[in-house]
């Protein structure tokens, strides 16, 4: 349900007020069916007899009314609505705000084409999360970010479904698409605010915990583990098992810069993979690779 969000004159009192389309009001018939500006002269012997914005406003709120849709590629988008004394609105200012509402929906689409392409190029198609390029970019700025408070820690988890390839060959790509839909639903639901989750890449996942130090980011990840082992995921009447292996890492004591963060939780992940999967590991318990010639 809508509310009034914005409001000049008289309906200010009315700011917050949920307001529903289907309501008998002019806004809302303006709003549902209108194509072209709405121009009455005397509101209260008009034969529909509506209200102007809430079924409650009382009568003699406006005598004129001149409601025009803000329209858009064969779309509403919302609509001017101007009251006032009688007579006051003629066929000029009509027009005038004809082409005051055109351009002004012509703006308000092209923003928001804006924010779909934004998003569209940030979020991974399938799951809506965060893609890769964005995620690499939100873990350089969560680091900075940390960088700047003394003692700012950060969790990075990486998370690999379990034997996911034999769950595409036994109930088919659909199945496996619907799993990652499934899990991505999951993320959302256990992240606290500031959390960001990304898909790094296939079946693999990565959520970023600013402000968490490895107690906290083991502490999630293990609650995370725990979620999708009890999650019941069901595909076409078959209930699918779905488990995953997590790696932690923390910054800045598993590595400093974002490649090396990312490195040390995938020696993590790769660890609990060969520990028997579904479970997590810290990388402060993995050793780190050997370095230098022999
Ligand atoms: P492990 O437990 O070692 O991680 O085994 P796994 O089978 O999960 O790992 P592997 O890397 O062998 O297989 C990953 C599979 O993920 C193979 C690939 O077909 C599948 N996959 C990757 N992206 C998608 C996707 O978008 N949709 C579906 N359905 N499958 C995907
Ligand atoms: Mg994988
Ligand atoms: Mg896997």
């Amino acid at each position: 349900m809508p509310w009034v969000e914005a409001a000049f004159g008289w309906p200010a009192e009315f700011l917050k007020r949920e307001v529903s389309l289907e309501e008998r009001t002019w806004a809302s018939w303006v709003l549902r069916s209108a194509e072209e500006a709405c121009l009455l002269d005397d509101v209260a012997g008009h034969e529909k007899a509506m209200p102007v914005l809430v079924l409650d406003e009382g009568a003699g709120r406006a005598e004129s009314l001149l409601a025009v849709p803000l329209r858009a590629r064969n779309r509403t988008l919302g609509a001017l609505v101007l009251t006032g004394a009688r007579g006051a609105f003629d066929a000029s200012s009509r027009r005038v705000l004809e082409i005051l509402a055109n351009q002004a929906a012509a703006t308000i689409q092209l923003i928001k084409d804006k924010e779909q392409q934004r998003q569209l190029a940030v979020r991974d198609g399938l799951t809506g999360l965060y893609n890769r390029r964005a995620f690499n970019e939100l873990l350089s700025a969560a680091i900075a970010n940390e960088d700047r408070r003394p003692g700012g820690s950060l969790g990075l988890v990486i998370l690999d479904l379990d034997h996911f390839k034999k769950l595409n060959d036994t109930y088919g790509h659909p199945a496996g698409d619907a799993a990652l839909r499934s899990l991505a639903r999951l993320l959302n639901q256990h992240l606290r605010k500031g959390d960001q989750a990304a898909r790094y890449g296939g079946e693999e996942f990565v959520v970023i915990l600013p402000g968490s130090d490895e107690e906290r980011s083991m502490g999630a990840a293990e609650r995370l583990r725990s979620a999708l082992e009890k999650h019941r995921f069901v595909f076409e009447g078959a209930r699918i098992p779905l488990s995953a292996s997590l790696g932690v890492a923390i910054w800045p004591a598993d590595g400093k810069e974002p490649e090396a963060l990312l490195s040390a939780s995938d020696r993590a992940l790769y660890a609990a993979k060969q520990a028997g999967r579904n479970r997590v590991v810290a990388a402060s318990t993995v050793p780190p690779p050997a370095t230098g010639a022999p």
